[in-house]
């Protein structure tokens, strides 16, 4: 059996998302625009789906909108609302960390003569004075990630958002919840969000779908035009199957987020207590990050080829993002990671269901790793 700790990149669907995804495309294969009963019952499927996944962020059920993924949501998140906005207010703030669907949407944006702030963290952390004096009269929008992808960092989101809101109410905040979704609280008003991104291939459903969250009242310039599905804020026949497959792992999920929460702090702590007994191996996650996250760096052992050694003992991990595909990150020299430790930098993402005993063979790979490959 291979031991996947690889979770921040995909997750096994669930049997509870398989299922659903199935019955959809057996039973409820319906266009959910048809005015027929198997139109009817696609569209009810999609609705069911939608009013859990808006219950599970507190949210109504009239503001989630289905998208492609989060890649599409934070597109349309960022764009659809500097067309909105941005008329005057040309400045957007993101922290310099944000995902690629973020960071380079906001570089296009750029290119359409939007001035980006990218606020960095200092010492190997956010400060949220920081973010929160970046805006100003011209920022039209201030975008931040919940928790990074790379490193696990927890962003001061809520404390930023709150404050920027007491200052300048106009401006729009958005929240890329993806890697904090059903692992730590996500809540539209704690977090003082107006537009939050989720993905469900992290959550346990099928890749291929995600939802944006739109406050009621904040404009949003759809950037797909077509049937006007999602209220016209996202045209394209509805993927039924991921969109049922996202409601059935979403409403599994929201039930024991802290339960799971403690279970991988505890699987953390195994992991952490086993890797400083390896010489060459430092953390460089935050202490204070999100549990569900572990990058380290083995000394003088490059990323891909621990990688691909611990691939043949049939234990995945990343190295760094999986969106760079073995390019170095910058994530993690913002964080103060150095060049040498961000080329043997390797992320271990963990899900509830992984064991003890499944980070202790890790651990063994690791040491073995270490002796038997060159720097
Ligand atoms: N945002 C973050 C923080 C992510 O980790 C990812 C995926 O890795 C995305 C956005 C993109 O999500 P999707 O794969 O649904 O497009």
């Amino acid at each position: 059996m291979a031991i996947y700790l690889d979770n921040a990149a995909t997750t096994k669907p669930c049997n509870e998302a398989v299922s659903a995804a199935y019955e959809a495309m057996t039973v409820n294969f319906g266009n959910p625009s048809s005015l027929h009963r198997a139109g009817l019952d696609a569209q009810l499927a999609v609705d069911k789906a939608r009013k859990v996944i808006a219950g599970s962020i507190g949210a109504d059920s009239s503001c989630v909108y289905f998208t492609s993924g989060a890649t599409e949501s934070n597109n349309l998140a960022l764009r659809g609302a500097a067309a909105a906005y941005g008329k005057r207010k040309k400045k957007i703030v993101i922290s310099s960390v944000e995902h690629p669907s973020v960071n380079e949407t906001l570089s296009a944006l750029e290119k359409n003569g939007f001035t980006a702030v990218r606020v960095s963290p200092v010492s190997g952390a956010f400060r949220a004075d920081d973010l929160i004096n970046a805006c100003d009269e011209e920022t039209c929008l201030i975008s931040l990630m919940m928790v990074n992808n790379e490193t696990g960092h927890i962003l001061p989101v809520s404390e930023v958002f709150a404050a920027v809101k007491k200052r300048f109410p106009d401006i729009i905040t958005h929240c890329d919840c993806v890697q904090g979704y059903m692992k730590l609280p996500v809540r539209v008003n704690t977090l003082g969000a107006d537009m939050i991104s989720l993905s469900a291939h992290k959550i346990h459903g099928v890749k291929g779908v995600g939802a944006l969250y739109i406050r009621k009242g904040v404009r949003v310039i759809p950037i797909v035009s077509g049937g006007g599905q999602e209220k016209g804020i996202r045209s394209g026949t509805e993927s039924v199957p991921l969109i049922a497959a996202f409601g059935a792992a979403a409403e599994k999920y929201s039930a024991d987020i802290s339960e799971r929460y403690d279970k991988v702090c505890d699987l953390r702590k195994q992991l952490l207590a086993e890797l400083s007994e390896i010489p060459g191996i430092t953390v460089n996650s935050p202490a204070d990050g999100s549990p569900y996250i572990v990058n380290i760096s083995v000394e003088g052992r490059r990323s891909e080829i621990m990688l691909h050694f611990l691939e043949q003992r049939d234990i995945y991990v990343s190295s760094g993002s999986a969106c760079s595909k073995g390019a170095r990150s910058g994530v993690l020299k913002e964080f103060g990671i150095n060049d040498r430790a961000a080329d043997s930098a390797l992320r271990i993402s963990m899900t509830h269901e992984n064991t003890v005993e499944q980070l202790a063979q890790l651990g063994a790979a690791l040491r073995e790793g270490i002796k038997k490959l060159k720097g």
